[in-house]
């Protein structure tokens, strides 16, 4: 037999060159009867095998074969074959040890007087590669793809599409049609799902839409979803259908929807460019009664929401979201609405977030406080004044003293000072009791309360010692006070008699501090009691 002569011979190789030569894919000659010897192979075979045509020739199929001697069934069954060639998957190991992929078009021809198998071997190692990493890609992606042919019925369906729809194993999903998992239990194909399948059908893409699909129990679940039509050539093969569940995230909005309503205020979302006007862009329903807004006006409408502030009030909360905007920081801010005794405070806090545009967004909560300030503001009440006379305490009327003292030195303001002690108090406590002691305490304080003016500063200073400051008021005017006060004691009726003060006055030399101005009005207050009592001395 000619190709199977083991001498270098002259005619064999011209035919085998003439055979083979040309050709540009690997080819392998085997003889399944002879234990799968290989009889010879192309250059383009040796090449890709890697090995010389004589080493070649001492091997036989199942050297090159990972499946070893089990291949020579295959082989033979091929081999009984008659016509074409039929494509078959194996693993061929290389002379180097390295093991690709080969589709093997193998066929039985006759040479001569022996039937071998002419096999045309194509490497589709890469094919293989790029199918599992698509098939991988499938597999792993959380959206559920599948591919329907143009009466809608399952090509392929992606793990997730399986779990979606609610089977467990793809041979279930497989022999069904997209009919049953789109649209309503009532109407199975209609309006949107209709394009879907207008996808497969005519060519007609579907972008994005949002929709409802059916589980195999008929439970309907939301769904994005997006159609594109495959096309060979001319012709429309049907359509790849995605699309993702959006039964989570519709779950986790009404979550939210909920959170937000739980909050005792309103949830806002906000905007600043960075060089542009505040401007909000969300409230939540709450809003309008949240912050007594009417009739047809909209919360969001910034001349609305200016509207419910003083412009002080508007000017100062603009600016602290500027600055909150510009540090990235989280803004926090009390303010008053809609003003008066009956104005509502309000708490403002939102975090912040710079948008790719440069834009800083806020989202934050407006909180009602009004019972927290009004409690702040009777306790801050409470802690400045005289449980005993309801007069302003010592700490009260030092701060209003530094505060005199300040505008003083600033911008020269005039103050008086006056001093007032009750004379023989230890006295009139020991001969009567220490609750008249304290009924007079109340009759001079009421005394000072009634005479002095309403800018004036009346405190107990302590014991039975009490401090009127007069803010702008002259020497002359505070002594004429302070004789009105002294008489107006003295002409009191109390259940005892007796009742007398001593008062100190002074006003506010230039440049005097508030303690030396104090001072000087003791040492005349000391006066007055060493003078007699019931009396006025100037300092
Ligand atoms: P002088 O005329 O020199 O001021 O004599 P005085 O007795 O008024 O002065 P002194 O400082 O010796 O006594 C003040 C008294 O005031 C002593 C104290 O028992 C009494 N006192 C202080 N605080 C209270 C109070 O809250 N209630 C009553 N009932 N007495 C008080
Ligand atoms: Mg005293
Ligand atoms: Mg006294």
């Amino acid at each position: 037999m000619l190709l199977r002569c083991p001498t270098k011979n002259e005619t064999r190789c011209i035919l085998f060159d003439t055979l083979f030569g040309t050709n540009s894919a690997p080819i392998v000659l085997i003889d399944p009867e002879n234990d799968g010897a290989i009889v010879d192979a192309n250059r383009k075979a040796l090449e890709f095998y890697g090995y010389s045509r004589e080493e070649f020739r001492q091997l036989h199929v199942w050297d090159i074969n990972t499946l070893g001697r089990s291949v020579l069934t295959v082989m033979r069954e091929i081999s009984s074959w008659s016509g074409g060639h039929y494509p078959q998957r194996f693993r061929h190991r290389l002379a180097d040890g390295t093991v690709r992929d080969v589709q093997v078009y193998a066929g039985p021809v006759q040479l001569m007087d022996q039937k071998l198998l002419l096999c045309i071997v194509q490497d589709v190692t890469q094919v293989i590669e790029a199918e599992q990493f698509n098939r991988l890609l499938l597999e792993s992606v959380s959206i559920g793809v599948c591919g329907i042919d143009d009466q809608g019925m399952f090509t392929f369906v992606n793990p997730e599409a399986v779990r979606a729809f609610g089977f467990r194993h793809e041979s279930e999903v497989i022999k069904l049609g997209i009919h049953r998992f789109l649209g309503g239990a009532d109407h199975p194909v209609e309006g949107e799902a209709h394009r879907v399948l207008q996808a497969a059908a005519n060519g007609t893409a579907v972008q994005r839409l949002e929709s409802v699909m059916r589980r195999a129990d008929g439970t309907p679940f939301p769904v994005r979803l997006v159609a594109s039509p495959i096309r060979v050539g001319d012709q429309v093969k049907g359509a790849v259908l995605s699309f993702t569940d959006l039964t989570r995230e519709r779950e986790r909005e009404e979550q939210v929807a909920d959170l937000i309503d739980a909050i005792p205020g309103v949830v806002f979302q906000a905007v600043l460019p960075p060089s542009g006007r505040f401007e909000v862009t969300y409230f939540n329903g709450a809003a309008k009664s949240f912050l007594g807004i009417g009739g047809n006006d909209d919360p969001t409408s910034t001349d609305v929401l200016s509207s419910l502030l003083t412009r002080s009030t508007w000017i100062g909360l603009l600016r602290s979201l500027k600055r909150s905007a510009f540090r990235l920081h989280s803004w926090e801010r009390e303010f008053q609405i809609n003003g008066g005794d009956d104005g509502k405070w309000l708490l403002g806090r939102a975090r912040t977030r710079r948008q790719p545009n440069g834009d800083v967004v806020f989202n934050g909560v407006l909180l009602d406080i009004t019972d927290r300030k009004l409690l702040e503001a009777r306790l801050e009440d409470a802690a400045l004044t005289d449980p005993l006379t309801g007069l302003r305490n010592r700490r009260h009327f030092e701060i209003v003293l530094k505060a005199s003292e300040k505008r003083h030195t600033a911008a020269g303001n005039p103050y008086s000072l006056m001093v007032i002690d009750i004379d023989h108090f230890k006295q009139l406590n020991d001969r009567h009791g220490h609750n008249a002691g304290d009924d007079m305490l109340r009759l001079v304080a009421d005394t000072l309360r009634l005479r002095s003016r309403q800018s004036d500063c009346v405190a107990r200073w302590g014991g039975e010692e009490f401090a009127v400051l007069l803010p702008g008021t002259a020497l002359a005017l505070a002594t004429a006070l302070a004789n009105d006060i002294r008489g107006a004691v003295s002409a009191a009726r109390p259940a005892v008699d007796g009742l007398s003060v001593s008062i100190g006055v002074g006003e506010v030399a230039l440049g005097e501090t508030a303690t030396a101005l104090f001072k000087r009005v003791d040492a005349a207050l000391y006066r007055a009691k060493a003078n007699g009592r019931n009396r006025v001395e100037l300092a």
